[in-house]
């Protein structure tokens, strides 16, 4: 178990009660911290987060990417 402490107090991380911000309109959203380790890798302070609002805007500004294309098959629910 991870924790972080508050005024002496520990909260444990879980995936319940982890959260961080949109990077674009900062709507806060739950995130697992699970599924941000990138190539094995977690950068707690280097990773930006998008809502699905925002990351279907940006897949729209991008669409030769990678990621965009799998940003907009899983808009269109494919
Ligand atoms: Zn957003």
């Amino acid at each position: 178990m991870y924790y972080i402490k508050h005024e002496g107090k520990e909260i444990a991380i879980e995936d319940t009660n982890t959260f961080t911000r949109c990077g674009q309109c900062g709507k806060e959203m739950a995130v697992d911290l699970g599924e941000c380790v990138m190539d094995g890798a977690l950068d707690l302070y280097g990773t930006t987060w998008y809502c699905d609002e925002c990351s279907y805007e940006r897949a729209l500004k991008h669409p030769d990417e990678d990621w965009a294309q799998k940003v907009l098959a899983h808009y269109k629910g494919v």
